[in-house]
């Protein structure tokens, strides 16, 4: 018996799950895209947000559904509005990267009231992250129920 608490056994556990075990890959869009098709994306991919990125990959902001709900509101063409200008964007964002336990992010999630944060990792030779993946809310319920089903971790 190691005379370690329930609690603190279920935590050294959870610490054990990292991001780079459960991310999702990134659904990315250029800055250039307009409105309509960040819409259209959205449909396309099934997801609710989108990281908005410029060259090379590097993350500028991102788009919720309800950023596009706004937009839209009262627009004529929404194939003239650029989505640079209604994104959340950096250094406003909210990231994680690939070593961080799981339980860190899903605190963020809570925390900041979002449904999505963009995994990044710093870009070799250039100021600024490039994303490699996504949590969302229903990754962390996935990795929930597969503590279940896992004997070790
Ligand atoms: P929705 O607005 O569709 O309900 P969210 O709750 O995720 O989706 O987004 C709420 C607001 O927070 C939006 O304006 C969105 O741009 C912004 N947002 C979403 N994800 C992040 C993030 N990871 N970091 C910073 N802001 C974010």
């Amino acid at each position: 018996y190691t005379g370690k608490k329930g609690n603190q056994l279920i935590s050294e556990t959870l610490n054990k799950i990292l991001v780079k075990d459960y991310k999702a890959v990134p659904v990315v869009i250029k800055e250039e895209a307009s409105v309509y098709d960040a819409i259209v994306m959205m449909f396309l991919e099934d997801v609710g947000t989108l990281a908005v990125i410029k060259n090379k990959g590097i993350l500028a902001g991102i788009v919720s559904r309800k950023d596009l709900l706004k937009a839209a509101i009262g627009k004529q063409n929404l194939q003239e509005i650029p989505i640079s200008i209604i994104m959340t964007r950096m250094p406003n964002i909210i990231t994680c990267q690939l070593d961080d336990p799981l339980v860190n992010v899903a605190n963020k999630l809570i925390h900041y009231q979002i449904d999505s944060i963009p995994v990044v990792r710093p870009f070799d030779g250039l100021d600024g992250l490039e994303v490699v993946g996504r949590i969302t809310k229903t990754t962390i319920t996935k990795a929930f129920v597969e503590l279940v089903n896992e004997k070790d971790i």
